[in-house]
């Protein structure tokens, strides 16, 4: 049930929280009461097309947070590092005394062809997508384990479950990550901890809404807009519709995440304008 005290006394980790997806679940999530642990790389990457998220997102993300009630540690850190996300969560137990929640939600898009696509690319979504969830659910997991109580939610894309031009790495690396789902929601489904993933489709943020995607959709377009590339956008869901918000990615995190959702684990749930009956 969604009562607005659900998460009172909960602390959740929340990767790639400074925009995006990652600050809607943040916030929803403190709205609920819990206590918020945030962070995200804060920095471009030389081969990933669009801005990545700022300090000044990630602050205010925080302001949000805190806007609620509700207390929010933040660390500027890139989920690849594994000894960064150790020294998170070792924080996070030490000034909160737990992480009961975690959403790997930090993720980046890279772009090119298979004859084209360079090591550097490929590292970077391996490495940002995949690795990162490794690392976050490897971090939070011992202490979840020591407690008994745990609910990871994992983010993969309909990319997860098919293939598209341009999208080995990004495709391989959310294919990934429903594997390290499935196997680790076996691993510590003895401990009481559930871990679950969510397959977006096009969900209005700047992974999707930046020049590079537009000029790679329309390259008949000298400066295509948002209203130019939206029917591409739709042809890849089922519905008529070209993206959906963030909100609807933390309707189903907040279900995961709930104490009552105790006996669902290993599955993955497909929020996608109906792209889920295209493919297994
Ligand atoms: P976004 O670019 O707005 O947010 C991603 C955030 O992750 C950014 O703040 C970025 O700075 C951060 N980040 C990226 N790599 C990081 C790293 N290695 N370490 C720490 N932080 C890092 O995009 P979004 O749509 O909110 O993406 C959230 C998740 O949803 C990603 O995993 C993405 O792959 C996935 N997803 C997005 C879509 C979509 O259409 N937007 C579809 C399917 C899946």
């Amino acid at each position: 049930m969604d009562s607005m005290s659900e998460f009172e006394g909960r602390v959740a980790l929340i990767t790639g929280g400074a925009r995006g997806q990652g600050r809607s679940h943040a916030v929803a999530l403190a709205e609920r009461g819990a206590d918020i642990v945030l962070c995200d790389r804060c920095a471009d990457s030389p081969v990933v097309p669009y801005p990545l998220a700022t300090e000044a997102d990630l602050e205010e993300t925080a302001a949000a947070v805190r806007a609620t009630g509700r207390r929010c540690l933040t660390a500027k850190l890139d989920t690849a590092d594994r000894p960064a996300m150790d020294e998170l969560v070792a924080q996070a137990h030490a000034e909160f005394g737990r992480i009961d929640i975690a959403v790997a939600n930090a993720g980046v898009s890279v772009a090119a062809p298979i004859q084209a696509m360079t090591e550097a690319q490929w590292a970077e979504a391996i490495g940002s997508n995949l690795t990162g969830v490794f690392n976050t659910v490897g971090a939070v997991a011992p202490g979840m384990v020591a407690r008994g109580y745990g609910r990871i939610v994992t983010i993969s894309s309909m990319l997860g479950r098919a293939g598209n031009t341009n999208m080995a790495a990004y495709s391989a690396s959310k294919w990934g990550v429903i594997g390290l789902t499935k196997s680790a929601a076996l691993d510590l489904a003895p401990h009481g901890v559930t871990v679950n993933a969510i397959a977006p489709g096009n969900i209005s943020t700047p992974m999707i809404h930046n020049d590079f995607l537009y000029g790679l959709m329309r390259p008949d377009l000298e400066h295509p807009g948002a209203d130019d590339v939206a029917p591409i956008f739709q042809s890849l869901h089922a519905q008529p519709v070209p993206w959906l918000e963030p909100a609807e990615i933390t309707r189903v995190v907040l279900f995961f995440a709930a104490e009552a959702s105790a006996h669902i684990s290993g599955t993955v749930l497909p929020v996608d304008a109906g792209n889920a009956g295209r493919v297994t």
